[in-house]
Protein backbone atom coordinates (compact mmCIF):
# COMPACT_ATOMS: atom_id res chain seq x y z
CA UNK A 1 0.00 0.00 0.00
CA UNK A 2 1.28 3.64 -0.83
CA UNK A 3 1.57 5.97 2.31
CA UNK A 4 1.25 9.57 1.84
CA UNK A 5 5.06 10.39 1.61
CA UNK A 6 5.67 7.68 -0.81
CA UNK A 7 3.10 9.57 -2.99
CA UNK A 8 3.97 13.23 -2.52
CA UNK A 9 7.52 12.11 -3.57
CA UNK A 10 6.02 11.10 -6.46
CA UNK A 11 3.52 14.05 -6.98
CA UNK A 12 6.93 16.23 -6.55
CA UNK A 13 8.01 14.54 -9.61
CA UNK A 14 5.02 14.51 -11.95
CA UNK A 15 5.31 16.02 -15.00
CA UNK A 16 1.80 13.99 -16.05
CA UNK A 17 -0.09 17.58 -17.17
CA UNK A 18 1.58 20.81 -18.41
CA UNK A 19 1.29 22.60 -15.31
CA UNK A 20 4.89 20.81 -14.32
CA UNK A 21 6.59 23.38 -16.31
CA UNK A 22 5.21 27.08 -14.56
CA UNK A 23 5.09 25.32 -11.07
CA UNK A 24 7.74 26.40 -8.40
CA UNK A 25 6.56 23.55 -5.46
CA UNK A 26 3.92 20.51 -5.99
CA UNK A 27 1.57 21.18 -3.35
CA UNK A 28 0.28 17.61 -2.08
CA UNK A 29 -1.42 18.41 1.06
CA UNK A 30 -0.80 17.90 4.88
CA UNK A 31 -2.32 16.26 8.04
CA UNK A 32 -2.05 13.17 9.36
CA UNK A 33 -2.76 9.44 8.23
CA UNK A 34 -5.48 8.90 11.10
CA UNK A 35 -7.62 11.96 9.83
CA UNK A 36 -11.34 11.67 10.33
CA UNK A 37 -11.96 14.66 7.74
CA UNK A 38 -10.02 15.29 4.44
CA UNK A 39 -10.82 18.48 2.65
CA UNK A 40 -10.27 19.33 -0.92
CA UNK A 41 -9.96 22.38 -2.70
CA UNK A 42 -9.73 23.76 -5.97
CA UNK A 43 -5.65 23.86 -6.43
CA UNK A 44 -2.39 25.78 -4.78
CA UNK A 45 -2.59 29.22 -5.36
CA UNK A 46 0.84 31.79 -4.81
CA UNK A 47 2.34 31.37 -1.57
CA UNK A 48 1.15 27.93 -1.80
CA UNK A 49 3.19 27.04 -4.78
CA UNK A 50 6.34 29.00 -3.57
CA UNK A 51 6.31 26.84 -0.22
CA UNK A 52 4.73 23.51 -1.25
CA UNK A 53 2.08 24.12 1.58
CA UNK A 54 -1.99 23.97 1.06
CA UNK A 55 -3.86 26.83 1.99
CA UNK A 56 -1.86 29.12 3.98
CA UNK A 57 -2.73 32.31 1.90
CA UNK A 58 -5.39 34.52 2.51
CA UNK A 59 -8.45 31.88 1.79
CA UNK A 60 -6.45 29.30 3.64
CA UNK A 61 -5.91 31.55 7.08
CA UNK A 62 -9.85 32.47 7.00
CA UNK A 63 -10.33 28.34 6.55
CA UNK A 64 -8.09 27.61 9.57
CA UNK A 65 -9.84 30.35 11.33
CA UNK A 66 -13.46 29.17 10.72
CA UNK A 67 -12.36 25.43 11.54
CA UNK A 68 -10.89 26.26 14.95
CA UNK A 69 -13.89 28.28 15.51
CA UNK A 70 -15.63 25.35 14.41
CA UNK A 71 -13.89 23.44 17.33
CA UNK A 72 -11.67 21.61 14.41
CA UNK A 73 -8.15 21.52 14.89
CA UNK A 74 -6.59 21.60 11.29
CA UNK A 75 -3.53 20.00 12.64
CA UNK A 76 -5.92 16.52 12.77
CA UNK A 77 -7.48 17.01 9.47
CA UNK A 78 -5.89 16.47 5.76
CA UNK A 79 -5.92 19.47 3.72
CA UNK A 80 -5.31 19.55 -0.55
CA UNK A 81 -6.69 20.49 -3.32
CA UNK A 82 -7.95 19.02 -6.96
CA UNK A 83 -5.17 19.79 -8.62
CA UNK A 84 -1.67 19.31 -7.16
CA UNK A 85 0.20 22.10 -8.73
CA UNK A 86 -0.38 25.75 -8.93
CA UNK A 87 -2.36 26.98 -12.68
CA UNK A 88 -0.40 29.82 -14.02
CA UNK A 89 -2.44 33.39 -12.69
CA UNK A 90 -4.69 31.13 -10.87
CA UNK A 91 -6.81 30.05 -13.88
CA UNK A 92 -9.56 27.51 -13.19
CA UNK A 93 -7.76 23.82 -13.39
CA UNK A 94 -8.66 21.92 -17.25
CA UNK A 95 -10.52 18.90 -17.57
CA UNK A 96 -7.16 17.18 -18.84
CA UNK A 97 -5.22 18.50 -15.77
CA UNK A 98 -8.05 17.62 -13.15
CA UNK A 99 -8.03 14.20 -15.24
CA UNK A 100 -4.40 13.08 -14.70
CA UNK A 101 -4.21 14.59 -11.23
CA UNK A 102 -7.29 13.08 -10.06
CA UNK A 103 -5.67 9.40 -9.22
CA UNK A 104 -3.52 11.07 -6.73
CA UNK A 105 -6.44 12.52 -4.52
CA UNK A 106 -7.66 9.14 -4.84
CA UNK A 107 -4.91 7.19 -3.68
CA UNK A 108 -4.29 9.25 -0.73
CA UNK A 109 -8.07 9.00 0.12
CA UNK A 110 -7.55 5.07 0.01
CA UNK A 111 -4.48 5.76 2.92
CA UNK A 112 -6.42 7.96 4.91
CA UNK A 113 -10.05 6.17 4.60
CA UNK A 114 -11.63 9.28 6.30
CA UNK A 115 -15.45 9.30 7.51
CA UNK A 116 -16.03 12.48 5.59
CA UNK A 117 -14.43 14.16 2.30
CA UNK A 118 -15.65 17.83 2.73
CA UNK A 119 -15.69 19.46 -0.62
CA UNK A 120 -15.16 23.03 -0.83
CA UNK A 121 -16.51 24.46 -3.58
CA UNK A 122 -17.78 23.86 -6.99
CA UNK A 123 -14.51 23.12 -8.58
CA UNK A 124 -13.91 19.83 -5.97
CA UNK A 125 -17.68 19.28 -6.51
CA UNK A 126 -18.24 18.75 -9.79
CA UNK A 127 -14.72 16.57 -10.14
CA UNK A 128 -15.60 14.27 -7.19
CA UNK A 129 -19.19 13.65 -7.30
CA UNK A 130 -20.42 15.11 -10.46
CA UNK A 131 -23.02 17.39 -9.15
CA UNK A 132 -24.32 20.46 -11.10
CA UNK A 133 -26.66 22.04 -8.66
CA UNK A 134 -26.01 25.52 -7.20
CA UNK A 135 -24.14 25.20 -3.97
CA UNK A 136 -26.39 27.61 -2.32
CA UNK A 137 -29.05 24.61 -3.01
CA UNK A 138 -25.99 21.85 -1.62
CA UNK A 139 -24.14 23.51 0.78
CA UNK A 140 -23.88 22.01 4.58
CA UNK A 141 -25.72 18.78 3.40
CA UNK A 142 -23.93 15.23 3.34
CA UNK A 143 -23.64 12.75 0.44
CA UNK A 144 -22.74 9.27 -0.12
CA UNK A 145 -21.58 7.50 -2.92
CA UNK A 146 -19.33 4.79 -3.30
CA UNK A 147 -17.08 3.66 -0.16
CA UNK A 148 -17.21 7.55 0.82
CA UNK A 149 -19.46 10.11 2.37
CA UNK A 150 -18.67 13.52 1.10
CA UNK A 151 -19.97 16.93 3.20
CA UNK A 152 -20.58 20.02 0.41
CA UNK A 153 -19.40 23.36 1.70
CA UNK A 154 -18.22 26.87 -0.16
CA UNK A 155 -14.31 27.56 -0.83
CA UNK A 156 -13.13 30.35 1.60
CA UNK A 157 -12.28 32.38 -1.26
CA UNK A 158 -15.74 32.67 -1.71
CA UNK A 159 -16.08 33.14 2.33
CA UNK A 160 -13.60 35.96 1.99
CA UNK A 161 -15.50 37.51 -1.13
CA UNK A 162 -18.63 37.80 0.87
CA UNK A 163 -19.85 38.22 4.22
CA UNK A 164 -23.10 36.27 3.94
CA UNK A 165 -21.25 32.93 2.72
CA UNK A 166 -18.76 33.33 5.30
CA UNK A 167 -21.69 33.00 7.81
CA UNK A 168 -22.75 30.26 5.87
CA UNK A 169 -19.62 28.48 5.70
CA UNK A 170 -18.92 29.11 9.60
CA UNK A 171 -22.77 27.27 10.17
CA UNK A 172 -21.56 24.57 7.69
CA UNK A 173 -18.12 23.44 9.87
CA UNK A 174 -20.23 23.53 13.12
CA UNK A 175 -22.16 21.36 11.47
CA UNK A 176 -19.46 19.02 10.35
CA UNK A 177 -18.25 18.98 13.73
CA UNK A 178 -21.60 17.58 15.39
CA UNK A 179 -21.31 14.72 12.63
CA UNK A 180 -18.13 13.84 13.99
CA UNK A 181 -19.52 13.01 17.14
N1 LIG B 1 -7.08 27.36 -2.73
C1 LIG B 1 -7.11 26.03 -2.88
O1 LIG B 1 -8.06 25.48 -3.42
N2 LIG B 1 -6.05 25.32 -2.44
C2 LIG B 1 -4.99 25.88 -1.84
O2 LIG B 1 -4.07 25.16 -1.44
C3 LIG B 1 -5.00 27.28 -1.68
C4 LIG B 1 -6.05 28.00 -2.13
FE1 LIG C 1 1.12 16.14 -12.11
FE2 LIG C 1 -1.12 17.01 -10.96
FE3 LIG C 1 0.96 18.64 -11.16
FE4 LIG C 1 -0.37 17.98 -13.33
S1 LIG C 1 -1.17 19.16 -11.59
S2 LIG C 1 1.86 18.00 -13.13
S3 LIG C 1 -0.96 15.85 -12.89
S4 LIG C 1 0.87 16.75 -9.95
Amino acid sequence: MQNLDKLAKQISQCKKCRLWKTRKNTVPGEGPANAKLFFVGEAAGKNEDETGRPFIGQSGRLLTKMLEEAGIDRNKVFITSTLKCRPPLNRKPKRDEVEKCLPYLWQQIEVIKPKYIVLLGLVAIENMIGDHKKLKDMHGSTARMGDYNYFITYHPAAARRFLKIRKLMEEDLKKLKTLLK
